[in-house]
């Protein structure tokens, strides 16, 4: 199976839902008949790598692949990207590390179970998000409890767990004590019910203005099962992998957004483009400017992680979109006017939408930390 094969797919699939945008629009629930949709297109294969007969070759080769698998869907409902986002950003961790040295039979064993679940059709997720903590994993607070047979019991507050009800294994982290740094944890989630009764309570209902239909519940975990990553070597040899691969799709989700958004403005101002007032063509002009700017800043990005220049690039490409794609979706609503502010129209819906970037994974103020350090550095 070959990415361009799945691409090909994806882009009929988004399509038909750009069709139906204004009833998705309305929407606060995913549909699982859309990822069944993904699944029969051999999305699911984008959790898995080469060996495993899945999509994923390394981070240089697959990077183009992946960004495109998602913008393609980003066209057609930017909450069932972002969802589908997560599950190879998740699954990086396996399908990067083939080989380790610290845990080489675990890792194997753990590896090919992994695998099972995804050729099963198990999608993929992540509530690694603690309150607090302002999406530094490093504040991870959250304990797990070794039991007899190796296996943990996990106790937490998490929320953002863009998927959940979707996804049949959540990843998230934990100490083994106050002491320890936080490792990796998979959760079986799959019919875990959310009152509380197996350990898994749902605090919050996400209720988002922008990604309203992802999904992205709180839920406080008591004593609930988890297994941990099999090597640490592989959790460290993929963090800069796994900040790249993620970084890049969240922002090819934005980048879609934009883009459809100036395309459906262009449609709607075409007729009156003449008889504009000096300040709404100043205004156009700067936001098709700066899409154009936000698709540079994109390419640029991917070629960076191509050429092998790390992980930076795709950081730093991160946090500009964020915010230009914010300031290019305000500017917008000024010049298309006060039909931006209509349910109706999806405007003010990917205004929120775009402002995402700017929360997830690191969020603004972590991004500029790690970047304000990497400035003297590099
Ligand atoms: C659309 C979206 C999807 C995301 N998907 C994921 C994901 O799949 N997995 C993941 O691990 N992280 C996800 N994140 C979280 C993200 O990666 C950051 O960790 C997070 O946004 C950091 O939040 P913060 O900076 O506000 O800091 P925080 O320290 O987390 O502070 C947030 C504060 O807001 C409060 N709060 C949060 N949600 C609500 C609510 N619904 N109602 C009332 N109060 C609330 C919290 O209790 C806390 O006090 C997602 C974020 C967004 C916006």
């Amino acid at each position: 199976l070959k990415a361009n094969h799945v691409i090909d797919q994806l882009t009929v699939i988004a399509e038909g839902f750009a069709a139906a945008r204004s009833e998705r629009h309305t929407r606060r629930y995913l549909d699982p008949e859309d990822f069944n949709l993904l699944a029969e297109a051999g999305y699911l294969n984008a959790g898995l790598a080469d060996d495993c007969g899945g999509l994923w070759r390394n981070l240089p080769e697959s990077i183009r692949d992946y960004c495109r698998m998602i913008k393609t869907l980003a066209h057609g409902d930017p909450s069932v990207a972002l969802v589908s986002a997560m599950h190879p950003a998740v699954l990086i961790y396996w399908m990067h590390c083939r080989e380790v040295e610290d845990a080489p039979d675990a890792w194997q064993q753990q590896r090919n179970a992994v695998a099972e679940h995804v050729r099963g059709g198990n999608w993929w997720g992540t509530v690694t998000s603690e309150p607090g903590s302002g999406g530094d994993i490093m504040k991870t607070k959250s304990l797990a409890e070794i039991q007899p047979d190796g296996e943990y019991l996990l106790t937490g507050d998490k929320h953002f767990g863009s998927g959940s009800g979707q996804t049949s294994f959540m990843m998230t982290t934990a100490k083994a004590s106050q002491d320890d740094p936080p490792a990796i944890y998979i959760l079986d989630v799959r019919g875990a019910p959310i009152d509380g009764s197996t350990g898994c309570t749902m605090t919050t209902e996400w209720d988002g203005m922008g990604m309203t239909a992802t999904q992205s519940h709180a839920f406080h975990f008591e004593k609930f099962p988890a297994s941990r990553i099999a090597s640490m070597e592989a959790m460290i040899k993929t963090g800069s992998i796994a900040s790249a691969l993620g970084n890049g799709m969240f922002m090819s989700v934005t980048v879609a957004i934009v883009e459809d958004a100036i395309s459906m403005a262009k449609d709607k101002l075409g007729a009156r483009a003449d008889s504009m007032r000096s300040f709404e063509k100043v205004e156009w002009t700067r936001c098709v400017n700066e899409m154009w700017t936000i698709q540079q800043v994109y390419q640029g990005a991917i070629s960076a992680v191509e050429n092998q220049e790390g992980a930076l690039p795709m950081a730093r490409a991160k946090v500009v979109i964020a915010e230009l794609a914010e300031t290019c979706l305000s500017r917008l609503s000024r010049v298309v006017g006060g039909a931006s502010y209509a349910r109706g129209m999806p405007f003010a819906q990917w205004s929120q939408d775009v402002r995402a970037l700017g929360f997830l994974r690191p969020p603004l103020p972590l991004a500029y930390d790690q970047l304000f350090d990497a400035s003297f550095r590099n």
